[in-house]
């Protein structure tokens, strides 16, 4: 199984769709990423269960 996988979630900043890449060897995870469209600071957290993403969230981080 491939425990890197692509999601997309919504800029709370710009709005805009873009695609980040969970590690879901990891039961629950949240960082920091920088928007590639508005470079805007995005708290992304998430839990996932059996390879699969159960709860994916992206909010403003400043
Ligand atoms: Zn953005």
């Amino acid at each position: 199984m491939d425990l890197l996988q692509p999601h997309e979630v919504t800029c709370p900043h710009c709005w805009e769709r873009i695609t980040v890449t969970l590690d879901l060897s990891e039961p629950a995870q949240s960082y920091i990423e920088d928007c590639p469209v508005c470079c805007k600071a995005i708290a992304v957290s998430y839990a996932s269960h059996d390879g699969q993403v159960d709860d994916l969230s992206a909010d403003a981080a400043d």
